[in-house]
C-alpha cells in the first residue's frame, strides 16, 4: 500500500489537484496499484483554518506518506499578512522541513504544441529534457551572508557559495539515476574555470560517474555555454544537473521553451526518494473557480510521483501517453495558444486524460 498526501492549496490548486487525483485513481485501477490518500492543508487554506501557513499536522501527515501531490498556494486574500505568516512562507518551511534537496524539472515540448513555443519549431519540436537542480544548498543558503559597512563607510553585500562533498554526491546520484531511467545522458553544469566550489563539483561528479554509473554518458559544460546551448539547440540535452543558483535560472529558461506554464510538472525529492510533486505555476487567482485552469501540469506531476517515489514507470508512462493523446485529439485549455485546437475546461481536460488511458 502506498500512501499519497494530497494538498490542494489555494486558488486553482483544488481544481487541478482533483483532476490529477482522478487520473491517479484511474491509472492505479488499470495497473493494480494500491494507493491510499490523506488530505492536508497548506498556505492560505491553512491560515484560514488554523492561523498558520504550515500546521504541524500537515508536516506529520507528510512524514507518514510516501509522496505528496500539491497544487499551489497564495492569493490576494493573504497578501496583507506579515511575511512570516504568509502562505509562501508555509511552502518554504514545508520544503525545508522535509529536506527536499533534489528538484526535478522536466521541460517537454509536445509536438502538438510546437507552434506555442517562443523558439522556431525546427529547433524545439520534440524537446524532452530534465533539469536536476540542487535545492537546499549553495549560495542561497551559504553562511556568512549579509550587508556590512566597510571601514571607508561604503556598504558591501556578500554571500557564500558553498557545497560539501556529501551535498554534491547526493544530487549527482539523483541525476545519474534519472538519466538511467531516460536516454542515459547526463550533462553536469558548473563554472569550474572560475569557482572552486564547482571545481570540486566537477571532480566529484566525474568520480561518481566513473565508479557507479559507467553506463551513463557524462559530459560537463560551463553555465554560460549551457544557457546559450539551451536556446540554440536544446534537444542535444537529456538530463542536466547543476547547483541551486544555476539551476534556478536554467530551469526557468527551459520552461519558456515549452509553450505554456500550464504544462510544467516538477518533483522535489529527499534522500529516500520521497517527494513533493507540484506544477511549476502558482495559484492563478485571476482564473480560480472558473474551470479554466490547465490541470495537465499537475497530472504530469502525478506521473512523476509514480515514477520517482513509487517506482511505477509503466503507470507513469501511461499517464504521459494519455496526455499526448489528448493533445493529439486537438484539446487544449485556455492557456495554450495553438491554432486549430478545441478549447475545453479543467474538468473536461481531466476526464479526457482518464478516457485516453490505455
Ligand atoms: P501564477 O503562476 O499563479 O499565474 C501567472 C499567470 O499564468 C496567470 O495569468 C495565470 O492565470 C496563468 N496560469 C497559471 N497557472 C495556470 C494554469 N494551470 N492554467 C492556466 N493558466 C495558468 O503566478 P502569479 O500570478 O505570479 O502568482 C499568483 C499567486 O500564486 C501568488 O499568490 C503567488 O505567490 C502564488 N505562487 C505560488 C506558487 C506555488 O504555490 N508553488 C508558485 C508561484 C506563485
Amino acid at each position: 500500500m502506498n500512501k499519497i498526501l494530497l494538498i490542494e492549496g489555494d486558488g486553482i490548486g483544488p481544481e487541478v489537484v482533483r483532476e490529477a487525483h482522478k487520473v491517479l485513481d484511474a491509472v492505479s485501477r488499470r495497473h493494480g496499484l494500491a494507493l491510499e490518500y490523506e488530505q492536508a492543508l497548506l498556505g492560505g487554506a491553512a491560515i484560514d483554518a488554523s492561523g498558520v501557513p504550515m500546521p504541524d499536522a500537515t508536516l506529520e501527515a507528510a512524514r507518514r506518506c510516501d509522496a505528496i501531490l500539491f497544487g499551489a498556494i497564495g492569493g490576494p486574500r493573504w497578501d496583507g499578512l506579515d511575511r512570516s505568516i504568509r502562505p509562501e512562507k508555509g511552502l518554504l518551511q514545508f520544503r525545508s522541513a522535509l529536506q527536499l534537496f533534489g528538484n526535478l524539472r522536466p521541460a517537454i515540448l509536445y509536438p502538438q504544441l510546437a507552434a506555442a513555443s517562443t523558439l522556431k519549431q525546427e529547433v524545439v519540436a520534440g524537446l524532452d529534457i530534465l533539469i536536476v537542480r540542487e535545492l537546499t544548498g549553495g549560495i542561497y543558503f551559504g553562511e556568512p551572508r549579509g550587508i556590512r559597512t566597510l571601514d571607508n563607510g561604503e556598504r558591501q553585500g556578500y554571500n557564500t557559495y558553498v557545497y560539501s562533498e556529501s551535498e554534491i554526491v547526493r544530487i549527482a546520484r539523483v541525476a545519474f539515476e534519472a538519466a538511467r531511467k531516460r536516454q542515459g545522458r547526463l550533462c553536469s553544469v558548473d563554472k569550474a574555470n572560475v569557482l572552486e566550489v564547482t571545481m570540486l563539483w566537477r571532480e566529484l561528479v566525474s568520480e561518481l560517474g566513473a565508479r557507479d554509473y559507467p553506463d551513463v554518458a557524462l559530459s560537463h559544460m560551463y553555465i554560460d555555454n549551457a544557457a546559450m546551448q539551451l536556446v540554440r539547440a536544446p534537444r542535444q540535452f537529456d538530463v542536466l544537473v547543476t547547483g541551486n543558483l544555476f539551476g534556478d535560472i536554467l530551469s526557468d529558461a527551459a520552461a519558456m521553451l515549452t509553450g505554456s506554464i500550464g504544462m510544467l510538472p516538477s518533483a522535489s525529492l529527499d534522500i529516500n526518494n520521497r517527494g513533493l510533486y507540484e506544477p511549476c505555476h502558482g495559484s492563478a487567482p485571476d482564473i480560480a473557480g472558473q474551470d479554466k485552469a490547465n490541470p495537465l501540469a499537475t497530472i504530469l506531476s502525478a506521473a512523476m510521483l509514480l515514477r520517482y517515489s513509487l517506482n511505477q514507470s509503466a503507470a507513469a508512462e501511461a499517464i504521459e501517453t494519455a496526455v499526448s493523446r489528448v493533445l493529439d485529439q486537438g484539446l487544449r485549455t485556455a492557456d495554450i495558444h495553438s491554432e486549430g485546437m478545441h478549447k475545453v475546461g479543467t474538468r473536461e481536460m481531466g476526464d479526457a486524460v482518464v478516457a485516453a488511458l490505455a
